[in-house]
Parts: C-alpha cells; structure tokens; sequence
C-alpha cells in the first residue's frame, strides 16, 4: 500500500526529458514543444530561426573577439618586421606559425639555412 502511493506521487512530479537530447525540460515543452528542450525543438521545426538566434547571440562578443585576433595579428607582423630590419643578422627571418603560435624562427632562404638553424620556441623561451 506505501509503495503503491508512493508510485502515484513520483509520477504526479512528471518529470520529463527531451526526447532528442535527454536534457530537463518542463511541461510546456513536454506537451506544445513536441516533447523537446527548445533547441532541439525550434533546431527542428525552426532550423533558419535558430540559427539567427544564435548568429544574434555570438555577434555580441564576435566584434570585440575580431579586433582582438586583427589587432595581435598585426601587432605580431609589426613585430616579425621589426625583428627582421633592426637584428642585423645577415638573413631574413622566418617565423614559423603552426596552430596559432609559433614554434621556432629560421632562415627564410633555404641556401642561409646551413648559417642560420632552426631555433625552436622552447630554446628561446629558456631562462
Ligand atoms: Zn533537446
């Protein structure tokens, strides 16, 4: 008899789940969201509509994330430049950029690179 009321009182609480993505979600999306999370749901029924919804919610720090990558990149060719004209070191330099950073500097021609090895990142960042 306890069991049985209990029971009755776990599924009065109607929890219910996304049946696309398992997340929580209430009875509103339960009975008019096709039993979806909003994602879901207007990914679905709305994919053009979500996705200006989400392109609106990206532009609020895309902007300020732009002029950052634009500034450190132009700030790092000021830099690359600068190296190469002041540093008297007879070549022209190379700066090898992989993943977003760089990994070493070198000799840009290939015949200087017997005078002027690679030099990793770890060896010029040693103290
Ligand atoms: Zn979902």
């Amino acid at each position: 008899m306890e069991v049985k009321q209990q029971i009755s009182e776990d599924t009065k609480k109607e929890k219910f789940y996304c049946k696309k993505c398992r997340k929580k979600i209430g009875g509103h999306n339960q009975y008019l969201h096709d039993g979806m999370c909003d994602d879901c749901f207007f990914g679905i029924y709305f994919p053009e509509e979500q996705k200006e919804k989400l392109i609106e919610k990206l532009k609020l720090s895309w902007e300020k994330y732009w002029k950052l990558q634009s500034n450190f990149l132009a700030n790092t060719e000021k830099l690359e430049n600068e190296m190469n004209e002041k540093l008297s070191l007879g070549i022209e330099l190379e700066f090898f950029h992989c993943d977003g950073e760089v990994v070493g500097i070198g000799a840009k021609s290939y015949s200087e690179r017997e005078k002027f090895p690679l030099i990793h990142d770890s060896e010029l960042n040693k103290k």
